[in-house]
């Protein structure tokens, strides 16, 4: 016999840790399977990334019980945003105003969210973490999924939830393709202290070989700040010792922040986009960065798994509390609509965005001139980009409708 368990989630990222949680009343048992161990999880390494959430995203928060677990020391406040570009000498502001609230967002480091996440997930009952251990394969048997674990052991259950990484090897045991977009390009991250007081201002720097940008944090001289280069200048920038990497980061500023001093780790990612063609197949699910793996340019990767994650757990629960079985294809493919509805264009809208911004060409430059200069003329776009992140629950634009309904997605897989 083998362990048995309602549902069965491979990844305790955030978006498995709240989808987890997101289950939690639900009388369906969930077990969550993690390579990490406990202790990791309890205060996860500080990875250098701050998280910008929405509105929504922080309400999701707040009804899941993780926000109550952050401090006010790591909370910054998202006021407002400037996009400036060099090459055309234009810049567009998006004010808290425009959203009509008293800020943007907030900015939360991704290793406080994951611990918060994690104290509430596993403080409750109905959550059962496998910690240290990994998942390794999967099989459909009798109308169950098996799933292969690092001991040997196996679990079986009726839904299997992969948020397991943009590089999900279970959406790859699963059948399900994607599409991965290398933008060929490496972010820095790094928490950096400056003279000149952030006034919750958001940056971001589109100049001639590199991306700036700049994320306030809860501290007014404290800023995450994040360097996109290609490979080769970016190992000359990390081959730097600190006093040379501040003396650099403070002249690419063009010392509009004072002097610059490091006071955080430098994490370096690799800038990988990823849309799985199906987020479902046979009692099966991608959550998180496994279905939609976002370029951090605007700030949607988590914002969207946490959406993905009260999609799900609400078509699942309801499917449940009306007697009908919550892996069967039905719920799996309301959740796959709507999710794809919410998040393919706003993947599109940004690898467009990322690519048109590093292209340092006439046609580029040209192109960029006129849509900034469009963007700071209209003030209901203006409007709408606010509104979506400070609206609890914001409907997308028509123009995403549409391209979302032309958007194909593939049928269902069985896995296996
Ligand atoms: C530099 C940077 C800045 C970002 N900024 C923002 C932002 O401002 N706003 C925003 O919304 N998002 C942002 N993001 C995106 C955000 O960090 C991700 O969307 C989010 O962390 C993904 O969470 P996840 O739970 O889906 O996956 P992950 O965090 O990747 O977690 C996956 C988990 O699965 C586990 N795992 C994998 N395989 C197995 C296995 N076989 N068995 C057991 N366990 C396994 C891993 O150990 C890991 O714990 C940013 C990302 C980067 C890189």
């Amino acid at each position: 016999m083998h362990a048995y368990s309602d549902i069965v989630v491979v990844g305790a990222g955030p978006a498995g840790l709240c989808f987890s949680q997101a289950m939690d009343g639900s009388g369906l048992s969930v077990s969550l399977i993690e390579r990490q161990p406990a202790a990791v999880l309890a205060a996860p390494p500080d990875d250098g990334r701050e998280i910008a959430l929405t509105h929504r995203s922080r309400s999701l928060l707040t009804s899941l019980g993780v926000w109550r677990h952050l401090r006010t020391d790591e909370i910054g406040v998202l006021r407002d945003a400037r996009v400036l570009d060099d090459a055309t000498r234009t810049q567009l502001w998006f004010r808290h105003q425009d959203g009509g609230r008293a800020e943007l967002g907030w900015l939360v480091g991704n290793h406080a969210l994951r611990r918060a996440a994690y104290l509430e997930a596993s403080s409750g009952a109905q959550v059962r973490l496998h910690t240290g251990i990994e998942a390794s394969g999967l099989r459909r048997v009798d109308g169950h999924v098996e799933l292969d674990l690092g001991d040997g052991s196996r679990l079986r259950t009726r839904l299997l939830i992969a948020a397991d990484s943009r590089f999900s090897a279970l959406r790859r045991a699963a059948g399900i393709a994607a599409d991965l977009h290398d933008y060929g390009k490496t972010m820095l991250v790094l928490r950096m202290r400056h003279e000149v007081p952030h006034e919750g201002v958001a940056w971001e720097w589109f100049a001639r070989g590199q991306t700036l940008a700049l994320l306030p944090l809860a501290e007014p001289h404290t800023s995450s700040v994040v360097v996109t280069l290609a490979p080769a200048a970016m190992q000359a920038l990390l081959a730097l010792d600190d006093a040379a990497l501040e003396a650099e980061l403070a002249a690419r500023f063009r010392h509009r922040l004072g002097t610059m001093r490091v006071a955080g780790p430098r994490c370096t990612y690799p800038l990988v986009g990823v849309y799985a063609r199906a987020f479902v197949a046979d009692q099966f699910a991608l959550l998180g960065d496994a279905a939609v793996g976002m370029h951090p340019v605007t700030a949607h990767g988590f914002n969207f798994g946490l959406l993905g994650a009260a999609t799900l757990a609400r078509e699942l629960r309801a499917a449940h509390a009306a007697g009908q079985p919550f892996w069967a294809r039905e719920p799996l493919c309301r959740y796959q609509r709507a999710h794809r509805l919410a998040t393919w264009p706003l993947y599109r809208a940004t690898q467009a965005l990322a690519t048109l911004f590093t292209d340092d060409r006439a046609p580029a430059r040209l192109l960029r001139r006129m849509s900034l200069d469009l963007g700071a003329r209209l003030t209901p776009f203006r409007r709408w980009v606010a509104a979506g992140l400070t609206d609890e629950a914001p409907s997308p634009a028509p123009w995403c409708q549409i391209a979302a309904a032309l958007r194909p997605s593939r049928p269902t897989h069985s896995p296996g």
